[in-house]
């Protein structure tokens, strides 16, 4: 048993050895070339290397290898660092290049860096788009697969799962252990919070604070794990979307110690906090005061401000994100604070993505619950100062702030259903509504169940219109079994530990029997939309027509030319309506019964409907 314990933390520590070395064999003298590895055929043919080791920019450095030259050498205050700019050919052929550094004539260090081929269909890879319904993750509180690695060497926080804000010892094998669970409930994408090493010394288990770019945390698995699972994720066609933070890093960054450039990240004379007010960077009469507070304020004090007007920062961060990419297979990424960074470098950056691969999808984070100011962030909105993101996809904040308030206050002009209405009516805002991703909850804000009182009809409601209003549909780990915390009371009450995915859980909410009568109410709901969302045209891909709510009730239609769908809800507290549909006669005059996607069963008149206080019902017209 001891043996077998012992070798495991052998084989752990050999496997993390040989991601620092992936495939590139080093020498004392550099200690870092960034990215680890590269690729022949890429659209872009450069690549700038970042080369860190003691002295570094005293050496001349060369490249033998047939169809890669060196376009600049820069050296920058710190000569710990060179920045090398190298030209990749076309018709370069994969294989290992040396690197040699000299000083004078003698060679201080080579270093054998890998340029790979790349996968079949790469560049064409297809992004996630409406037709998606994405699970949120936050891989720490999942499940727990590989007890062994809650601890890891050189880690500073030990996994500890009675404290609320710490590690608890979820995992990527977790999450790879349960892909049957997540496909069956009819998820054809994931979004993992960042998996990305948080060698932080508290509270890292949100993965927020990154301390190497180009390395998975050990504790929840190694980059070879994270490729794995995402293959097997695009083998059952899941696509896997990254979560990525530009804004900051971690303030256990291995660089913060040793910074290439003053300027490398946004710096004050003392701790200076952004006033997170996003609309600065929109807003035509901003003071710069204000301004740079927004932008290059600090998030936290844990969290250095990357500054990407540094055209080295930024060349960093463009080729980390493709780096993951093509490593791994991604079929996403979900940028984190997208406004927050230099606007302008996260455009040059999202443009770099799409000319590898014009068919991927981004989705920006713009906690922004007003459209006007939203859509500032879409691609080719036609801002007046000319600025275009560039970013096809957003979270859409103003529709879930929406539906937080709607389904739990009392109707009138303004509030219940003709909030749902009135918000989805500021469409003509966005440049593209079809790639806004609608979401009840996800991991910074409460519980939609807290939000809505706790009344569970109330939330089948919110997963009902999440699931056949227009848009990409994102739902949040834990909200099918009823997790219902307050954001309010600290970010620990919404990220609790799906129960069953620890052994030894008590209760096992994987399966249906270690679920309770009402979660599997809210479970099957779920999963019933979910794969009925997944064959239907019309909900995934089409148009929107809706009526304005009267008596609490909402009607809205989701069609193509060869289907239609009718979805009612009433939001009404109590009793019974009957909807008289003449009222939408416009869409339904052709139709003469309907069926209803959850229960199955048929309506034979169309002309009134029956609908129970607080449900929804979707229907099939035929
Ligand atoms: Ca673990």
């Amino acid at each position: 048993m001891r043996i077998t314990k012992i070798l495991l933390v052998i084989f752990t520590i050999l496997i993390c050895t040989s991601y620092s070395q992936l495939e590139a064999k080093k020498t004392k003298m550099t200690t870092r070339i960034e990215p680890i590895n590269w690729w022949v055929g890429m659209k872009n043919p450069n690549l700038q290397l970042m080369v860190y080791g003691p002295n570094i920019s005293s050496s001349e450095v060369s490249v033998n290898y047939p169809g890669v030259s060196i376009k600049a050498v820069t050296k920058v205050e710190n000569p710990n660092y060179l920045f090398i700019d190298l030209v990749i050919d076309k018709e370069t052929a994969p294989g290992k290049m040396m690197m040699t550094f000299k000083q004078g004539r003698k060679v201080i260090a080579n270093h054998e860096y890998h340029l790979l081929e790349r996968n079949k269909g790469s560049a064409e890879r297809q992004g996630f788009g409406p037709g998606d319904a994405m699970y949120l993750i936050m891989p720490d509180r999942f499940a727990n697969g590989n007890p062994e690695n809650d601890d890891m060497p050189g880690m500073l926080e030990k996994a500890d799962r009675k404290a609320p804000y710490g590690r608890h010892g979820g995992d990527l094998k977790g999450i790879h252990d349960h892909l049957n669970f997540i496909e069956e409930m009819g998820y054809s994408s994931i979004w993992l919070n960042p998996v990305m090493e948080n060698n932080q010394p508290q509270s890292s288990y949100h993965g927020y604070a990154i301390t190497d770019f180009y390395k998975i945390d050990t504790r929840l698995g190694t980059n070879e794990e994270f490729k794995a699972l995402t293959e097997e994720c695009n083998k059952r066609g899941i696509k896997m979307i990254m979560d990525m933070v530009f804004n900051h890093c971690g303030s256990k960054h291995w660089w913060m110690d040793d910074l290439p450039m003053h300027d490398w990240i946004n710096q004050w004379d003392e701790f200076t906090r952004s006033n997170y007010r996003l609309s600065t960077i929109s807003d035509p009469y901003v003071s710069k005061y204000d301004k740079d507070l927004s932008v290059k304020g600090w998030f936290d004090t844990s969290m250095p401000d990357l500054n990407l007007q540094n055209e080295f920062m930024l060349t960093y961060m463009i080729q980390n994100s493709i780096w993951w990419i093509e490593y791994a297979g991604l079929g996403g990424i979900r940028m984190d604070t997208y406004p927050y960074p230099d606007k302008h470098g996260m455009a040059v950056w999202t443009q770099h993505i799409f000319n590898e691969y014009p068919n991927f999808n981004i989705v920006g984070e713009a906690w922004i619950t007003e459209t006007a100011k939203l859509c500032y962030w879409q691609k080719d909105f036609p801002n007046k100062d000319g600025y275009n993101s560039h970013l096809p996809s957003l979270m859409d904040f103003p529709l879930q702030d929406a539906m937080k308030k709607a389904f739990a206050e009392e109707e009138g002009w303004n509030t219940g259903m003709a909030r749902l209405y009135n918000t989805l009516a500021d469409d003509h805002l966005y440049t593209d509504p079809m790639n806004m991703v609608v979401f009840p909850d996800n991991h910074d804000e409460g519980r939609i169940l807290h939000s809505l009182n706790n009344d569970i009809d109330k939330l089948k409601m919110a997963l009902t219109y999440s699931a056949t209003t227009r848009g990409i549909l994102q739902i949040y780990y834990g909200t099918e079994i009823l997790m219902n915390g307050n954001g309010f009371e600290g970010h620990a009450k919404i990220r609790l530990d799906y129960p069953g995915g620890w052994e030894g859980d008590n209760i096992n909410a994987f399966t249906k029997e270690g679920r309770t009568a009402e979660q599997n109410q809210v479970f099957n709901l779920t999963k019933k939309l979910l794969n009925y969302r997944k064959q239907s045209e019309a909900l995934k891909f089409g148009n929107t027509l809706h009526f304005i709510p009267e008596d609490g009730i909402y009607v809205y239609f989701r069609y193509t030319d060869h289907e239609t769908i009718m979805v009612i809800l009433n939001n009404n507290n109590k009793g019974v309506k009957k909807v008289d549909t003449s009222r939408f006669k416009e869409i339904m005059a052709s139709f003469s019964e309907g069926k209803n996607i959850i229960t199955g069963r048929k309506i034979n008149d169309l002309n009134l409907i029956n609908i129970k206080a607080k449900s929804a019902i979707v229907l099939e017209l035929k």
